[in-house]
This record gives structure tokens, sequence and C-alpha cells, in this order.
């Protein structure tokens, strides 16, 4: 068993639409859905803005590289084309994060492997990660150079620009409040 906090976003075609199929896509491991943002580019290279969301999902049988293959297939469903690095993309689904059972808990799990790094190594500096996260998890924490850091402290030490970046829509990619149950 294991339980992912998926970052997913889009810059090309129908965003939103886009979004929506990977709620769909992951189906009934999902738990909940953010509510979406729309978000300056990240990395420099110019292009549109992108819609983000984070959702948190969870699956008996998955392990955490699972994740990764469900959202590269989603990815390639979409059109998905590897130019540029952080350049437009239709879809781009990243693992933020994966735990496993541990004692009476869940542990999120540590891996430095290039294909699969958790958490993911630029998580704790995009503010268009940590706003939707705390959404859906207030009391979220990520591990960050060993350390673990409450996810709201990681987003206020974040600069106010990038902050100010991420911008929330009224956009819905499921019709209820936010938590699938
Ligand atoms: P970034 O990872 O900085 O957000 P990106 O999403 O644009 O950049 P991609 O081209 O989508 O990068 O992915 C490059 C590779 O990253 C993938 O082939 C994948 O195997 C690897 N990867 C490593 N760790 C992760 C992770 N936690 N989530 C998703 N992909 C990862
Ligand atoms: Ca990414
Ligand atoms: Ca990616």
């Amino acid at each position: 068993m294991t339980r992912a906090v998926l970052s997913i976003g889009s810059n090309m075609g129908d965003r939103l639409e886009l979004l929506r199929g990977v709620v769909a896509g992951f189906g009934a491991r999902i738990r909940a859905v953010s509510p979406v943002y729309t978000t300056a580019p990240w990395g420099g290279v110019d292009q549109d803005d992108f819609l983000n969301a984070v959702l948190v999902a969870d699956d008996l049988d998955y392990d955490c590289h699972d994740w990764l293959r469900h959202g590269q297939r989603l990815e390639e469903a979409a059109g998905r084309e590897r130019t540029v690095r952080w350049g437009a993309r239709t879809l781009d689904v990243d693992i933020v994060s994966c735990a496993a059972p541990a004692g009476s808990g869940l542990r999120a799990l540590h891996r430095t492997d290039p294909d699969l790094t958790l958490p993911h190594p630029q998580a704790h500096r995009r503010a268009f990660v940590l706003i939707p996260w705390l959404d859906v998890e207030p009391d979220a924490s990520l591990e960050v150079d060993g350390t673990t850091r409450a996810v709201r402290d990681l987003l206020a030490e974040l600069d106010p620009a990038e902050r100010a970046g991420v911008r929330h829509t009224e956009f819905a990619l499921v019709p209820a409040t936010g938590t699938v149950s």
C-alpha cells in the first residue's frame, strides 16, 4: 500500500480538461483534489501560464514506481512530447511524495534514484506545489535536506513573488468541494 501526493500541471491545449483527465485516470484511487491554480511558468522558458493542482491518492497494490508509471501513461495519453526541459507541456504528473505503512501510520519514502527521486527534489521551492498541497493537507510535511519540515513553513520561506505568481481560480476538477470519499 502506498499513498502519493501528485502535482499535476498543463500549459498547452485544453488545460482544464487535461487535468480533469488525470483525476479520471487515477479514478477510485483519488482521496483529495485541490483547487486549480494558474501559475506563471517556472524555470525561465517563455511559454503560456500553467494550470496546476495537487492530488492525494492511495492504492493497496501500488508501490511508488507504480504512481510514476501511471502518471507517465496519462502524460502519453495527453500527447506529451519531451522537448525543452521545463518547457511547455500538455500534461505533467510529478510524484511529490510517496508514503508507505510504518508502525501505526505512514512514512514518506526517501529515494535518490534519478528515475524516481523522492520526495521530488524541487517541490519545496515551488509555490505551485506547496499552495494546493496545503489546501488538501494543511498539516503536510516534507523532508528537505534530511530534515522534516512543515509545508506551511516552507511556503512562508519562499520569495513573496514566487507565492504571488500562484493564483487561485474558480475552476474545479471534481464537482464536489474537493474531497472524494
Ligand atoms: P521537474 O521534475 O523538475 O518538475 P519535469 O517535470 O519537466 O521537471 P520531466 O521531463 O517530466 O521533468 O521528467 C524527467 C524525469 O524525471 C522523468 O523521466 C522521471 O523518471 C524523473 N523523475 C524523477 N523523480 C521524479 C518524481 N518524483 N516525479 C516524477 N518524475 C520524476
Ligand atoms: Ca514537473
Ligand atoms: Ca515531470
